[in-house]
């Protein structure tokens, strides 16, 4: 069994953004500028924010935190977007998810300029994404894309079954993947909680997408021969064993599964770094202005 290795990859991207960023210091050009809103304390949001500063640091970005109180409210919130939107010299800003439950997170996404939507959540990115334009692809998915396609995996005319409908990995992974090309091609079934018999769709899968937020949710009994698993969850589990007190387990049974799968993303190491490298490259295009002007 092939290991999708996520971590190895996105160290890979590092060093070829590194070398990018010094070619673009070196002729006196203005280097990425990514800005992260993060509100509140989740600790989960922080981590996540934190690994993508800190990835800005190690290739050479410009990065800066935002980090608004718990109790924002949504006028200030959309102050501090209008703001960014209106700062030539930021070049892309994501808003970390969730946002606490006062504010509409969707109202807050359509006050986002698309031009510096790095995170590709707004209508205008996913419009595009969806009628095969150049976009900000949202970044779980352009990470498992970036896997499937440096580990070479044939996804043309296979059957791959998506298991989560959410808007920021599930639907768009459905649509990238059915789209033409590479990787691409696919004939895809999207599942959900509301799916009939999840366990024959899965049966019928070369390539399974599971993105549902239920630890080891798809079993062994639940996956053919050599089919490629991509596993995007990301499930905290209590383990007296660990000093943190958790483990971090993803959607799919691995144990079970890598004793039929052919490839498949481990975790944490598989998806994970994967969506903080797709961040960066999305904001390097849109610090070249690649795709907007
Ligand atoms: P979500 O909660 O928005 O969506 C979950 C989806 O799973 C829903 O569409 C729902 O229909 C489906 N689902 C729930 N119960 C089901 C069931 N019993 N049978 C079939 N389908 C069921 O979640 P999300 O934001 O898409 O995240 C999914 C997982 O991926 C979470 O563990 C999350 O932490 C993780 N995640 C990881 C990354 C990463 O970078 N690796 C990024 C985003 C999300």
């Amino acid at each position: 069994m092939l290991v999708l290795d996520g971590k190895k990859l996105s160290q890979d991207i590092k060093e070829e953004l590194k070398v990018k960023v010094d070619l673009i210091k070196a002729a006196g050009g203005k280097v990425p500028h990514l800005v992260a809103v993060l509100v509140g304390e989740n600790p989960a949001s922080k981590s996540y924010v934190g690994n993508k500063i800190r990835f800005c640091e190690e290739v050479g970005y410009k990065s800066t935190l935002i980090n608004a109180s718990e109790d924002i409210s949504e006028d200030e919130l959309l102050t501090i977007i209008q703001d960014l939107n209106d700062d030539e010299e930021v070049d892309g800003y994501i808003v970390q998810l969730p946002l606490p439950k006062h504010i509409d997170e969707m109202k807050i996404n359509l006050a986002i300029d698309y031009r510096k939507d790095v995170d590709g959540f707004h209508p205008m990115n996913f419009g595009r994404m969806a009628e095969g334009m150049s976009s900000y692809l949202p970044a779980t998915p352009a990470g498992i894309m970036e896997i499937l396609d440096r580990y070479d995996i044939d996804t043309d005319g296979k059957h791959c079954v998506v298991v989560g409908r959410s808007n920021i990995v599930g639907t768009p992974i459905s649509i990238l993947l059915s789209r033409k090309g590479r990787p691409g091609n696919c004939t895809v079934t999207l599942a959900h909680s509301r799916t009939k018999d999840i366990k024959a769709e899965l049966l019928r899968a070369d390539i399974i997408i599971a993105a549902i937020g239920i630890p080891e949710f798809i079993k062994g009994d639940m996956v053919k021969e050599g089919a490629v698993v991509i596993d995007v969850g990301i499930n905290r589990v209590e383990d007296a064993s660990k000093k943190s007190g958790y483990r971090l387990v993803g959607d799919v049974a691995y144990d079970e599964i890598a004793e039929k799968a052919s490839a498949m993303t481990p975790v944490p190491g598989g998806v994970g770094p994967m969506t903080v490298t797709a961040l960066m490259l999305n904001t390097l295009k849109a610090a070249t202005k690649e795709i907007y002007l």
